[in-house]
C-alpha cells in the first residue's frame, strides 16, 4: 500500500498552524520535564481555557451541564480534563489518553556520599534505559521534597543558562578495553549512575582531622537554598533528566530533539484537543494524561488504580447520574484512543522492523490495532468494527494516518494502557507518533506527526460513537 508523506498533504495555509503548534509543545516540553510539572502546566492551560476544578464541584456540589468544562489534577501527577456533551453522560465519551512519565533516573531515599572528596547522590533508574546513554551529558535535577511538616519544596535545578547542571561519569576510552567487550547492558550498570554534585570541601576546623567535608559543604548549601536537612531525602522525589531545552533538528527544522518526548508528543496535543474544541460536543469528551506508564501503569497514580473510574462516577453524580450502573455505562459505551509513541522506522536499524508494518516518521498519526509482544501477548486487539470506524473518521477530516506493530514478529514488542481502559468494554485503539531513538535522553520527532496527531484527536473528538 502507498503510503503518503504528510509534508506533501499539508495545506498552504496550515504551515504556521503547524508551526505554532510546535512552538506550544516544545513549551510545554521544556516546562514539563517530570509528571507533577506537566500536571503544573496542565491546570495552568486548562483554567485559562475556562475548566473548574472538580473538587470545587464535589466541595460546592454544583450541578454539571452540557458544556461544561472541569479538571481533575489527582495525587499532582495524574490529570483529567471533561467537556460534558449534549447527550446524556451515560451514552459514552470520547476519550483520548497519553502518559506524562518518561523514562529518567530517580534519586535513591538515602543518597548522599562523599568518595574521594567527590560529593555523590545515588540514583535507582525508572523505566527502560539504555544505561550507557545517560552519562557523560549535562544532567538537570527536578522534584519535590517534602518535609515532616508537610511543607514542599520543589527543586528545577539545570534548565536556566545560569544554572549549575551535574553529571555522571563514563570511563576513559584509555583504559576501556575490558569495558569495550562487555556488552551493552553492563557497560554501564545501574550502581554505577551516581551523579557528581559537587567538590569543594568545607573547611578544615583541624588540618587532617576531618571526614566527608565535601559532603559537609553539600548539606550547607542544601540547608541554606531549600531549608532541608540530610533526612528530608528520606520524603523527598527528585528525578534526574537531560539537561536543557529541546531543539529543532535539520537544516529545514522538520524534526524536533526533545526529553520525555515519550509519551508527552500524544499527552500535549491529547489535552489541547478537548481544550480548543469549538462549541458544545455531542457526546462528553475527555483527556487522560496518567503517571507511571513506564513502569507498568501501578501505583495509584497509574492507570491500573481506579482513579478514572472514581473521577467518572463523581462526573455521573454531578451530571445527576446517581446509581451506580451509569458509571458502567458511561464507561461501557466510550470509545478511546490509547495514545503513546510509535517505534519509528529507522533505516540505521532496518533488520529488526518489518517495514510493509512499521510507523514511518513524517507519515501521520500511526495507529496499532494492536501491541504487545510474541504472540500479541498482553495486547489490547482493537476491534475491526471500530478500526474501521476510526479509519472513515480520518478520512472525512483530511488526517494523515498509517497503521503500524512494533517491530518484527519475535524481536520485542511493548504495551500501552489500552487494555486497562478495554476492561470496561469500551472500545480502544493505540494511537500515537513514531519516535526515533526512543527511551533515549533526547528522542526525535516529526513536527508534521504532531500535527497530524493533534488534527486526528481533534476529528475523534468531534465524530467518534455517532454510528
Ligand atoms: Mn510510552
Ligand atoms: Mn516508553
Amino acid at each position: 500500500m502507498y503510503r503518503k508523506n504528510a509534508w506533501d498533504q499539508l495545506k498552504a495555509d496550515d504551515r504556521e498552524k503547524l508551526e505554532k503548534f510546535a512552538a506550544d509543545y516544545r513549551a510545554f516540553l521544556d516546562n514539563g520535564k517530570t509528571e507533577r510539572e506537566c500536571v503544573k502546566g496542565a491546570v495552568k492551560e486548562a483554567e485559562e481555557h475556562g475548566f473548574v476544578s472538580l473538587d470545587t464541584v464535589i466541595k460546592e456540589g454544583r450541578t454539571l451541564k452540557s458544556g461544561d468544562k472541569v479538571y481533575c489534577a489527582w495525587m499532582k501527577k495524574s490529570f483529567m480534563a471533561f467537556v460534558i456533551g449534549e447527550k446524556p453522560l451515560d451514552s459514552g465519551m470520547n476519550i483520548l489518553g497519553a502518559h506524562i512519565d518518561s523514562p529518567r533516573i530517580d534519586v535513591k531515599q538515602n543518597p548522599l556520599y562523599e568518595d574521594e572528596e567527590i560529593g555523590y547522590l545515588d540514583t535507582h533508574y525508572y523505566g527502560g534505559i539504555k544505561k550507557y546513554q545517560w552519562v557523560a551529558l549535562p544532567l538537570a535535577l527536578h522534584g519535590v521534597v517534602v518535609k515532616k511538616d508537610g511543607s514542599t519544596v520543589e527543586v528545577a535545578i539545570g534548565e536556566k543558562s545560569e544554572d549549575p547542571v551535574f553529571y555522571i561519569s563514563d570511563l576513559l576510552i584509555h583504559l576501556a578495553q575490558d569495558q569495550m567487550r562487555k556488552t551493552a547492558s553492563e557497560v554501564i550498570e545501574g550502581e554505577t549512575l551516581n551523579l557528581i554534585i559537587g567538590s569543594e570541601p568545607a573547611k578544615a576546623e583541624e588540618e587532617g582531622k576531618e571526614k566527608d567535608r565535601v559532603k559537609k559543604a553539600l548539606l550547607a548549601i542544601l540547608k541554606e537554598n531549600y531549608g532541608m536537612e540530610e533526612e528530608d531525602f528520606l520524603s523527598a522525589e527528585l528525578e534526574v533528566v537531560p539537561a536543557g531545552a529541546s531543539r529543532e533538528v535539520g537544516f529545514d527544522r522538520s524534526l524536533i530533539a526533545g526529553y520525555g518526548h515519550d509519551d508527552r508528543v500524544c499527552a500535549y496535543p491529547s489535552l489541547r484537543a478537548v481544550e480548543d474544541f469549538e462549541g458544545v460536543p455531542e457526546r462528553t469528551l475527555c483527556a487522560i494524561l496518567t503517571d507511571k506508564e513506564e513502569i507498568g501503569s501501578v501505583g495509584a497514580t497509574g492507570m491500573n488504580s481506579h482513579f478514572f473510574e472514581n473521577v467518572v462516577s463523581e462526573l455521573c453524580y454531578a451530571v445527576g447520574l446517581k446509581e451506580e450502573i451509569a458509571v458502567r455505562r458511561t464507561l461501557r459505551n466510550s470509545s478511546m484512543l490509547s495514545s503513546d509513541v510509535s517505534a519509528g522506522f529507522d533505516p540505521n536499524f532496518a533488520s529488526v522492523f518489518e517495514k510493509k508494518n512499521a510507523a514511518l516518521v513524517g507519515h501521520g498519526v500511526c495507529f496499532n490495532k494492536f501491541t504487545g509482544s510474541r504472540g500479541k501477548s498482553g495486547s489490547n486487539d482493537a476491534n475491526p468494527e471500530f478500526v474501521a470506524e476510526v479509519r472513515r473518521i480520518m478520512d472525512d477530516n483530511g488526517v494523515d494516518f498509517q497503521t503500524a506493530e512494533l517491530g518484527k514478529v519475535d524481536v520485542g514488542g511493548g504495551g500501552t494502557i489500552a487494555y486497562m481502559c478495554a476492561k470496561y468494554g469500551m472500545n480502544v485503539i493505540d494511537a500515537g507518533i513514531a519516535v526515533l531513538s526512543m527511551h533515549a535522553p533526547w528522542e526525535l520527532v516529526s513536527k508534521a506527526d504532531l500535527w497530524e496527531a493533534y488534527k486526528c484527536y481533534l476529528a475523534f473528538l468531534k465524530d467518534a460513537g455517532k454510528a
